[in-house]
């Protein structure tokens, strides 16, 4: 289906569609014509993607590392499908074609149901490869600390290219965790780690950050690195207090994310999105709900929190202050694709 087919169905036939080719434009610089990204069930163009929620999760397992790698909570793939799946299909109800799932390695990534859901489901799913040290590096296995960051990159590599867990599932980007703070020097060697995967994938790095410290500090190891802001995603960007710092990072087109949107957040989420585009920065801004999920060790997976509300609430509220539909189509359809799309993206 194209682009424009998915818009019109869902910001209304008068939307007129001038987007698209930015994200083609850029990638045509160096990188090919077609970028693509990866989805749990195999390579798709960029512009497929449609329209995208770019961070939420279908199951996550809160379990340490330590507890993990003792006696992991076991879990029925089937009744979590019998769960999640009428959540995934509401979200194609209401138009939405691509779902990138940003649970990280050891927090419950699980590509054998991922690809399950994406097939019953028809939506397209994302899954990550990639460490996690937010938690206290709870989530850490032991190699991260002894490995070096060209053996922790080549793991990363490996599931790239083989698949993820014997799977044949291979990842849409990577997923980094870090605790907010200075880094720390596992962390220093995870972003560094995820600048040589980069390099050798053209995987995107999303990584988990919150406060501006931490995001300015990876982007500096990225440009040591050789490696582009605009293969980097601000994860959790809502969590630093000073917008000025999201626009800093926005004009070095690294791409920033403002997740968590829910009933409560929505004057200052609606805020922060406004605010950049005001700046003129659009088309560096990512927008998520961090929304779900199948809780394991919960009964039935416990209390999830919609995936819908960006479509029922967010998306009206930004109309309500005047954003058109090739704006809201930019945070929806445009970025994605673009943040998403698989290419080297050098600073040379
Ligand atoms: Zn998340």
């Amino acid at each position: 289906m194209h682009r424009r087919d998915l818009v019109q169905g869902i910001f209304g036939a008068a939307a007129i569609l001038v987007v698209g080719g930015r994200a083609r434009a850029l990638a045509r610089d160096e990188y090919g014509p077609e970028p693509q990204v990866m989805t749990v069930r195999g390579q798709m163009h960029a512009d497929q993607m449609g329209v995208t929620l770019v961070h939420e999760h279908i199951l996550a397992n809160f379990q340490t590392y330590a507890e993990w790698a003792k006696a992991p909570l076991p879990y029925d793939r089937d009744e979590v499908v019998k769960v999640v799946l009428p959540r995934l299909l509401g979200l194609k109800a209401r138009g939405c074609r691509t779902f990138v799932d940003a649970t990280a390695a050891y927090l419950g990534r699980d590509p054998i149901l991922l690809e399950r859901l994406a097939r019953e489901s028809g939506l397209n799913i994302l899954t990550v490869t990639g460490n996690y040290a937010a938690f206290d590096n709870t989530h850490l296995p032991p190699w991260v600390f002894t490995d070096t960051a060209e053996a922790l990159a080549e793991r990363w590599v490996l599931e790239w290219k083989d698949g993820i867990d014997g799977t044949r599932v291979r990842p849409g980007f990577i997923k980094l965790g870090f605790n907010g703070g200075p880094l720390s020097e596992v962390e220093r060697k995870l972003i560094r780690a995820g600048a040589i995967a980069h390099k050798r994938t053209g995987l995107t790095i999303g990584a988990h950050t919150g406060p501006a410290v931490s995001a300015f500090e990876q982007l500096e190891v990225l440009e040591k690195e050789g490696v582009h802001p605009s293969a980097w995603i601000w994860i959790h960007a809502q969590n630093e207090p000073d917008v000025t710092r999201h626009i800093a990072a926005a004009r070095r087109q690294a791409w920033v994310e403002f997740d968590g949107i829910d009933a409560k957040s929505m004057d200052q989420h609606v805020g922060l999105v406004t605010r950049l585009r005001d700046e003129g920065l659009l088309n560096r801004v990512l927008i998520s709900q961090d929304a779900g999920w199948y809780n394991v060790g919960q009964a039935g997976g416990g209390q999830a929190r919609s995936y819908e509300l960006i479509f029922t609430q967010f998306l009206p509220a930004l109309r309500a202050k005047g954003f058109t539909p090739a704006e809201i189509n930019t945070l929806m359809v445009a970025n994605p694709a673009e943040a998403f799309a698989i290419r080297q993206r050098g600073t040379a």
